[in-house]
């Protein structure tokens, strides 16, 4: 059986609570918006594109 990724949207691994999501690119985008990572959560899912953006805690 093949192994499938869990995320059913992309995620992305960034390095800071705050990010802004436009959607990546110009067929897919969206408005640039800004997000706030809750850090209980340790994530934040664009409303707009869903693309899960995770906080990476490394130093
Ligand atoms: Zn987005």
């Amino acid at each position: 059986m093949t192994e499938v990724n869990n995320y059913a949207f992309e995620s992305i691994e960034v390095n800071e609570y705050s990010v802004k999501c436009d959607g990546g690119d110009e067929l897919m985008g969206h408005p640039r918006i800004f997000l706030e990572i809750a850090k209980e959560e340790n994530k934040v899912i664009c409303p707009y594109c869903s693309k899960i953006y995770i906080i990476n805690k490394i130093g």
